[in-house]
């Protein structure tokens, strides 16, 4: 693809998206389909206008419609409504959770932030949104990613209702909720025997095909693209708390991207002028699980050195052992403050009761692990319990039954009368 994001859109807003800039050496190219840096092959990510994004107000976000568009005068595409391809996810609710506070022994306010109200439940229908509208606009007309289940889900999805070709790749052994959610979608869907790392390599390399050129890969190729979607996360938390930022947050790490970005959303927010920040700034936590924890043993051995794992355990769509994002999460969590934890299988499926009990919200693994890191936090002292804290729920546990099937059911059986009722202690 030799087309770039630099020709004038028709719109309303212009595009604040400036040039991709190596995370790395700093060097710059143009918005087009490049993900690693020519010079020193670094991650790129989006730069954007100063002036452009000084200029957003909260009244012209108010006016925007009830999805993450909203805030496309923040994002690198999608200015143009009728080019945007996507579900319109976005403004999910932002739920008071005064009794997990209680159970986990926080005294400030606790918000769960319920990412499981996206169309096809979990928070990466923002990402793939971005990221095809993006592919689109860069001339691509087949839409692919390599997954850990809920990427595909979500990009087959978008490519459905755009009347688009999809092919997504996923590890073989992924739980059946997330194969029937992305197959149902009718495009090409690629079980490969091996781990999600197996599947993104082979990926890297089917992206430099020449049959593979008319093909956005939203996590490989257009990735600086893909990876500003989750930007939105952290506006709709400030937007929801009335303006304010909270002190601290509890994010599920898998590539580490979504907590970065969160992150980048709020320096954002307080660069231009649309928020204050906390008096004492706010504080980034990072979740994994024990089968997968690369980037929290690295933050606890105190190095920058990341050291890839083969994943294993139930919390599948966090199982990346190689986190692309995983230095910049790191930076992150030390420059705020903040920490990283992680739970075994055990404790994800306390967390998901435990979320579930408190809250009314059934989170997929990935929400267990998010509020079993965070109950971890608060007893160890990490976590300030007097401090806001908003805790991202990421994924929908009806797609990953299994993980609980075995420890909840029917707590009474009883035959249809009023005496087994009776019998069975109903009536006290
Ligand atoms: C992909 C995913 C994450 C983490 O995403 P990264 O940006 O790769 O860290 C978290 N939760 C769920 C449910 C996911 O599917
Ligand atoms: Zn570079």
């Amino acid at each position: 693809m030799t087309s770039t994001l630099d020709a004038p859109l028709i719109s309303t807003t212009p595009n604040p998206a400036r040039a991709l800039v190596c995370r790395g050496c700093g060097a710059e190219f143009p918005l087009a389909a490049q993900h690693a840096c020519y010079e020193c092959f670094g991650p790129l990510e989006i730069g954007y206008h100063a002036d452009l994004l000084r200029a957003v107000t909260r009244e012209q976000i108010a006016a925007g419609p009830k999805n993450i568009w909203r805030y496309a005068p923040l994002l690198p595409a999608g200015q143009d409504p009728a080019a945007r391809l996507t579900l319109n996810p976005g403004l999910t609710p932002l739920i008071r959770a005064d009794a997990l506070a209680a159970e986990v022994g926080l005294h400030a306010p606790l918000w769960v932030k319920d990412d499981s109200a996206n169309p096809t439940h979990s928070f990466k229908d923002r990402v793939v949104s971005v990221a095809l509208t993006a592919a689109k606009a860069l001339g691509f007309t087949r839409f692919a990613c390599a997954s850990t289940g809920n990427l595909a889900n979500s990009v087959a999805a978008h490519a459905a209702r755009a009347g688009a070709r999809s092919v997504v790749f996923v590890p073989a052994d992924l739980e059946l909720g997330k194969i029937v959610t992305t197959a149902v979608y009718g495009g090409d869907l690629v079980a490969i025997d091996g781990s999600y790392d197996d599947v993104n390599r082979l990926c890297g390399e089917l992206a430099e095909t020449e049959e593979f050129e008319d093909t956005a890969f939203v996590n490989i190729n257009v990735r600086p693209y893909y990876a500003e979607g989750s930007k939105t996360l952290g506006y709709e938390v400030a937007e929801q708390l009335g303006w304010r930022l909270p002190e601290q947050v509890v994010i599920p790490m898998a590539s580490g991207e979504l907590l970065t970005k969160v992150d980048k959303a709020f320096t954002e927010l307080v660069e231009i002028g649309l928020v204050e920040p906390p008096a004492n700034g706010w504080r980034v936590f990072g979740a994994q699980s024990a089968g997968c924890n690369p980037i929290a043993v690295a933050l606890h051995q105190g190095t920058d050195v990341i050291t890839p794992v083969r994943p294993t355990g139930i919390a599948k769509s966090l199982n990346i052992g190689d986190p692309a994002a995983g230095l910049y999460a790191l930076e992150a969590v030390r420059r705020t403050g903040g920490w990283m934890e992680y739970v075994d299988d055990d404790e994800i499926r306390d967390g998901i009761r435990l979320l579930a009990r408190t809250t009314g919200v059934f989170a997929e693994t990935a929400g267990g692990v998010t509020t079993a890191v965070l109950r971890k936090l608060v007893a160890s002292g990490r976590l300030d319990p007097g401090a806001e804290t908003v805790v991202f729920n990421t994924g929908e546990g009806l797609k990953t039954l299994d993980a609980v099937a075995d420890l909840v059911g029917p707590t009474h059986r009883v035959k249809p009368s009023l005496r087994a009722a009776r019998d069975a202690g109903l009536l006290g």
